[in-house]
């Protein structure tokens, strides 16, 4: 087979995977990102801890993706959690599982593992040109916004991996979904995923808690019951427990207009052992006082239940207790996708093929959070992104070789 010209239009994690699964195939690889430099959500992820894929038992690992499983499947058949870890260390990145089986490097950031991508990527001949924004399609080609000017790049294959539609200042802003649309593909509208969630806090309560942390809660919602802490802000809520739930609560807001987090202030006791601690407090202390001995809460949670439970409740010990373990925390609507952690909706699965090709653009694949699927956070999204990122690539050169 004869080189190819191959272009890679985005340099996220999933397009550098892509040129990382083509590199040293004989064809000519080039990456074209709009930005300064490639990756600027990869190295952002990496600020808080990059979390680079999750070692929970693979059959259940794969179900984090919801109705979008069995169509990634294959793709993450071909590029595991293991393998995540294996092409990691190949890069010179020792990684260590956490205790809730999270995976990291040791380093915890991106910038080293980046670095030697790209170093690697170079030395196999693929081409990174940055500051190149696709804007459209010609007739003879694609057309880009360079540093010269506008220009039209032809090419055999292209691999489209330009990201979802949150964090739109480190590139990836959803702009190309009408010139995408305009072609016949089917694009399910952008929604925000892994978000948080305005709440209607009375002004004293956010001037009082925004910054402070939920700790040793359980949270519920439709996609289930999860341990964890969530933060207040002055908008809402945020964090790692909220996200888990977010999915739930944003859909549960469009089909029903209102939704609830139900939160436990207090794991680990019974409705019953609440009930009868609380009744045996004294009834001339206060309130929070009472809280603290009888239910072993205090702060914010206190704060909670105050904010959410109607009055009365809160001096009827058992009723008191049935809202400790089930307090309905009303979230009014998600933050800006320009927020999230990650987005929904995108091109949809049904628009490409078992090789990541476009079936309304033959020679034109797509791979990464550009897709219609979404995860959790637990390095679902980033293990996805490379995952799709070689299958598209792996699509390409079969579909070359034909
Ligand atoms: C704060 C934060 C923390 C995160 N932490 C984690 C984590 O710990 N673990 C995890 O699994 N996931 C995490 N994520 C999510 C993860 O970073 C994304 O899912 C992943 O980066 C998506 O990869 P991608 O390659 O599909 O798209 P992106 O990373 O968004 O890359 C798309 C690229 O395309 C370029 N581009 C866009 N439009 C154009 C255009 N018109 N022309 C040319 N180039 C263009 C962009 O500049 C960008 O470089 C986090 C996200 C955020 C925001």
């Amino acid at each position: 087979m004869q080189g190819k010209k191959i272009a890679i239009i985005g340099g996220g994690p999933a397009g550098l995977m892509a040129a990382d699964a083509l590199s040293g195939t004989g064809h000519a690889v080039t990456v074209y990102d709009a930005m300064p430099t490639v990756s600027r959500k990869f190295l952002l992820a990496g600020k808080s801890g990059l979390n680079i894929t999750h070692s929970e038992d693979y059959d259940r690992f794969v179900t984090r993706y919801g109705t979008a499983t069995a169509r990634l499947r294959p793709a993450l058949d071909g590029f595991t959690p293991a393998d995540v870890q294996r092409w990691a260390a190949d890069l010179g990145t020792e990684t260590f599982t956490g205790s809730s089986g999270r995976v990291f490097p040791t380093a915890m950031k991106a910038s080293p593992l980046l670095r030697a991508w790209l170093r690697r990527l170079e030395a196999r001949g693929v081409r990174i040109l940055t500051r190149h924004r696709w804007a459209g399609f010609a007739e003879n080609g694609f057309v880009f916004d360079m540093p010269d000017g506008p220009n039209i790049i032809d090419c055999d294959a292209a691999l489209l991996a330009l990201g979802g539609a949150s964090w739109p200042r480190l590139g990836s802003d959803g702009g190309w979904t009408a010139w995408l649309s305009g072609k016949g593909v089917d694009i399910a509208a952008f929604r925000p995923a892994n978000c948080g969630f305005d709440v209607a806090w009375d002004d004293g309560f956010k001037e009082r808690f925004a910054g402070q942390p939920v700790k040793s809660v359980t949270a519920t919602s439709g996609a289930g019951t999860f341990p964890g802490e969530f933060v207040i802000t002055r908008n809402g809520i945020e964090g790692s427990l909220v996200y888990t739930h977010a999915a739930s609560l944003r859909d549960r807001l469009e089909s029903e207009d209102r939704a609830a987090l139900m939160l436990d202030l207090a794991p680990g006791r019974s409705v019953e052992r609440l009930a009868r601690d609380l009744a045996r407090q004294d009834s001339k202390a206060s309130f929070a006082n009472r809280l603290r001995k009888g239910a072993g809460i205090d702060g914010v949670k206190i704060a909670l239940l105050r904010a959410f439970a109607p009055p009365a409740a809160l001096a009827d010990p058992e009723r008191l207790a049935r809202l400790i373990k089930s307090l309905p925390l009303a979230v009014l609507r998600p933050r800006p996708i320009a927020e999230a952690i990650s987005s929904a909706g995108g091109i949809r699965l049904d628009a490409i093929d078992d090789g990541y090709m476009l079936k309304a653009l033959p020679g034109v694949f797509a791979a990464g959070e550009m897709l219609d699927w979404e995860a959790p956070t637990g390095g679902y999204l980033l293990t996805a992104c490379f995952a799709t990122g070689r299958a598209a690539a792996r699509g390409m050169e079969a579909w070359l070789d034909r």
